[in-house]
């Protein structure tokens, strides 16, 4: 493979000058190098190296730029970034790292780049190439990255149990590389991650959402959670969804493993949405079931209210792991609790007025929330899979059918309180919620359009019930 093909774009051809004119080695290294060799496509950052003062190179490099490049500087890391063309250059002095117990963060003093190539994560990720004039492009691949690029290994340069209990974030970094790359963690290395899970704890929840983001958006997440679960971490990240494991029997009676159902939802949902957050409400869809769990001698396993429930614990779940609390989170609370609705639906004939309250209820959701019941079908009985699509796909012809009629989605009450007082000369009352109720069920209910005329008529017939006299 001709590497200098990787170097292309302008920005490396300035910085090899900017190099020379300070007698700097400089080379680029790391994700930008695997994702060329694996034909990733184009790289929104590039890691930049140079053995000895990365903020100088930055600086240096922003000066020869076209146009006025600003640098941003970390002080304490010793690095500093500019953006160019859309991309960001990240800029490091080589160094050597030594670790303590209870910190991620090394102690780091200068070193060549070998020293550096040493400190990184993985094998595929130590891959460097030079950028000096002499030597432009030349690869540096001192463990074989190469290799296991081809194999499709993920292995570390040094000693797996020292480099994971170093950084423990990279036992993260690994099953999400695994996952987003197809590749297989080598047996060491997955040992040593099992052996260090517990040390998962000193990692900042931040950086492991990153990573749980990284998982739940390759293309088959279950790869990630698998081994995630195989070697002991989501237990320690996620609890609530390791609970869902297991198959009970009582007299005869067994209900389905609900962590595997789990992970087929997301691998389905994940065939038909890029959406992160439909993903998370897949992965948390079932996790009222736990709690809710009973043994019924009539009925066999229930688990009532699992929904509701499901949806309270997503947001313990994301304050836990500091991920936003916003509507995002209120996204996947909707989706949680709402996550059995159609399926209900679809079991029995699917009426019109059924249809309408599902989209009053999930309102601009209303798509999502039928991907992600969609994808909730994971029946090996191919007579029961084939009704429970056909069943939502009526559902989703009906959708269309009846918000073109009604407009249900974002609801908005055809007759105002205003209108109420108005006609019926009425202060601020319960009769007038008791109306706007009676119209509002009357148009999820089909007896009256989702129009002005109609529910104004409908306001004067339910205030002669209540006994009100009209304002003339
Ligand atoms: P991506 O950008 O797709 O997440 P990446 O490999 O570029 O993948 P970055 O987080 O951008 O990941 O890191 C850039 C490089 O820095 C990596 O390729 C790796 O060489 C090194 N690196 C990052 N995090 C670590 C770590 N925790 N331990 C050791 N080396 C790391
Ligand atoms: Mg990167």
């Amino acid at each position: 493979m001709n590497y200098k093909e990787a170097l292309h774009h302008p920005i490396f051809k300035i910085i090899a000058q900017s190099a020379k004119e300070l007698e700097l080695e400089a080379y680029v290294i790391g994700g930008f190098v695997r994702d060329f060799i694996l034909g990733r496509g184009d790289a929104k950052d590039i890691d930049i190296v140079t053995v000895g003062n990365g903020i100088k190179l930055a600086k240096q490099v922003a000066k020869n730029l076209p146009e006025k490049t600003k640098v941003q500087v970390f002080k304490t890391y010793g690095t500093a970034m500019l953006h160019f063309d859309g991309i960001d250059v990240e800029f490091v002095g080589a160094r050597k790292e030594s670790y303590h117990e209870d910190s991620r963060n090394p102690v780091v003093e200068n070193g060549t780049l070998e020293d550096d190539q040493n400190r990184r994560d993985f094998t595929i990720n130590a891959l460097a190439l030079n950028l000096n004039e002499a030597h432009f492009g030349n690869l540096l691949d001192p463990f074989d990255g190469i290799q296991d690029l081809k194999d499709k290994i993920i292995r570390t340069p040094l000693n797996p149990d020292i480099t994971y209990s170093d950084d423990p974030l990279r036992m993260m970094r690994a099953i999400r590389f695994s996952s987003q790359l197809h590749f297989k963690i080598e047996q060491t290395s997955l040992k040593a991650i099992s052996k260090n899970k517990h040390r998962i704890q000193i990692i900042t929840s931040e950086r492991i959402v990153v990573e749980l983001h990284k998982i739940l958006e390759s293309k088959t997440p279950s790869l990630g959670f698998i081994q995630l679960d195989e070697t002991g971490l989501l237990n320690y990240i996620l609890p609530e969804l390791t609970a869902l494991k297991g198959i009970d029997e009582v007299e005869g009676q067994r209900h389905k493993d609900n962590f595997y159902h789990t992970l087929e939802v997301v691998d389905n949902i994940a065939l038909n949405t890029d959406n992160l957050w439909l993903r998370w409400a897949a992965l948390l869809h079932d996790i009222g079931k736990a709690p809710t769990k009973k043994f019924n001698k009539k009925v066999g396993w229930t688990f009532h209210g699992h929904e509701f429930e499901g949806s309270k614990m997503v947001y313990h779940l994301f304050k836990r792991l500091k991920m936003p609390l916003n509507d995002k989170m209120k996204f996947v609370q909707k989706m949680v609790f709402m996550s059995s609705r159609p399926i209900v639906l679809a079991n029995d004939e699917v009426t019109d007025s059924a249809v309408r309250r599902l989209v009053f209820d999930a309102g601009e959701f209303v798509d999502d929330l039928m991907t992600l019941c969609e994808a909730d079908i994971t029946t090996k009985n191919p007579k029961k899979f084939k009704k429970y699509h056909n069943n939502f796909k009526i559902v989703r012809e009906k959708i269309i059918e009846v918000e073109e009629r009604d407009h249900i989605r974002n609801f908005q009450p055809p007759i105002s309180g205003e209108e109420i007082m108005e006609a019926f000369n009425l202060k601020p009352s319960k009769e007038i919620g008791i109306i706007k109720e009676a119209i509002k069920e009357a148009i999820l209910e089909g007896e009256i359009p989702n129009e002005h005329e109609a529910a104004f008529q409908r306001m004067l017939s339910e205030g002669k019930r209540l006994g009100l006299s009209i304002n003339n």
